[in-house]
């Protein structure tokens, strides 16, 4: 069957590989529908994710059809039509009975192999790098699931195929930073970022009651989409004083959460003299992580910081005191998917949580490398390219 696989930084191929075959009972395998590219699929194109190999199949972001089934599974069929949880979980480990299906025990194969980037391996993701499983992905024809029960949800009639699809990672990521962030009915939220990430974060915070919400983003054509469709607030950082405009539209106080949608090729305008000399020295490879910074710096005393927003290993010009002193909460997460994909599946068929816009570029499989330039270089005001096996 025909892949798109990962052969060296910013090489993609789509190449003839193997088809995917049941190795564990409690596995199904999809026929892919619909795929696409992520934020974090970036990271991986760049170079900025350890562990990964020339000929890893990548993709995460997925819904198709089941057509194999192991002895194992329960509660699904042949002919289901399903979105897929980027990151699967066996569902009866001790993370997973928290529901912190991203830390599952069971779903990592390689659990050494980021002991010394992170303390801890974390749990198992399709797609994405040897760090979290080394799993084949999901822009082929077909792909092997594990954990088929826990790690599919079956998509509702009313809901298309082209609205499911986000259900997969961008909607439960966004999902993931609100809830575990803490936003409350009558909040001010403030979301760097207008990729599928940042936006969906911004109508999930209306949707669990947020008053007032504010996009911060360069790109035009996004932050139109933020207006016009999210129908939140948008703020231009190339041309706006971001923490000062907050606190102007917030009395003074500040956005009582902030979510960082943005990830590690974060660039904004700013002393990135400084900050190179810093990251030589300290050899990090990471870029500034500027909103990461920005978002500690605006948000009201006492408030909420989350990361959504991919970083691998150590980053710098982290304000540690504004954290302390402000008595801030700051976290982050990768997506706990199952948690919160039933809940966005319930949206959509309500027609409360529409995604359709996202898929600006939708291409057959064999077009997948020109997909993933139009969407790094956010060219043709891509916002996701959509592949079609
Ligand atoms: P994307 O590349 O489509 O969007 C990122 C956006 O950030 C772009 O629109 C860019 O213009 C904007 N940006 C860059 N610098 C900025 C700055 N300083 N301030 C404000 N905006 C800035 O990516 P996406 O798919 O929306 O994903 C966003 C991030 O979320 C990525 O880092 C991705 O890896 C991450 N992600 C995390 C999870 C998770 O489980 N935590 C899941 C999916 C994606
Ligand atoms: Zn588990």
């Amino acid at each position: 069957m025909k892949a798109l696989t990962w052969t060296g930084v910013n090489q993609l191929s789509v190449e003839d590989v193997a088809e995917p075959t049941l190795l564990n009972g409690h596995d199904v395998i999809v026929k892919v529908r619909r795929t696409t590219t992520c934020g974090s699929d970036l990271h991986l194109l760049s170079g900025y994710i350890p562990f990964m190999r020339a000929g890893d199949v990548i993709g995460h972001e997925f819904m198709g059809e089941i057509v194999e089934v192991g002895p194992a599974v329960r509660h699904r069929a042949v002919g289901d039509r399903v979105v897929v949880s980027s990151f699967v979980a066996c569902g009866s480990c001790w993370y997973c009975a928290q529901e912190l299906y991203s830390l599952c025990d069971n779903a990592n194969p390689n659990p050494g192999i980021t002991e010394g980037l992170w303390g801890q391996a974390i749990g198992g993701c399709l797609g994405y790098s040897h760090a979290v499983g080394g799993y084949a992905g999901s822009h082929a024809e077909y792909i092997r699931v594990p954990y088929g029960d826990g790690s599919t949800f079956v998509v509702p009639d009313g809901v298309s195929d082209d609205r499911a699809l986000f259900a997969s990672d961008a909607a439960p990521t966004a999902f993931t930073g609100v809830d575990l962030a803490g936003v409350r009915p009558g909040d001010t939220v403030a979301v760097w970022g207008a990729g599928g990430v940042g936006q969906l974060a911004a109508r999930i915070s209306e949707l669990v009651g947020a008053e007032r919400v504010v996009v911060i983003d360069r790109l035009p054509d996004r932050l139109q989409q933020v207006r016009e469709v999210i129908g939140a607030e948008t703020i231009d950082y190339t041309s706006t004083d971001v923490a000062a405009e907050l606190r102007e539209l917030t009395g003074g106080r500040g956005p009582d959460v902030c979510i960082e949608a943005v990830g590690m090729e974060a660039h904004s305008p700013g002393p990135q003299g400084v900050y190179d000399q810093v990251k030589q020295q300290l050899r990090l490879q990471t870029d500034r992580p500027t909103a990461v910074r920005e978002a500690i710096m605006s948000c009201r005393k006492g408030g909420s910081v989350f990361v959504l927003g991919v970083f691998a290993e150590m980053v710098d010009k982290f304000p540690l005191g504004a954290l302390m002193n402000k008595s801030l909460r700051f976290g982050g997460a990768q997506v706990h998917g199952p948690r919160y994909i039933p809940r966005i599946l319930e949206h959509m068929a309500a027609g409360a949580l529409v995604t359709e816009h996202l898929a600006t570029h939708v291409m057959p499989l064999d077009e997948a490398p020109h997909g993933y330039e139009l969407f790094k270089e956010k060219q043709d005001g891509c916002v996701r390219a959509v592949f079609t096996p």
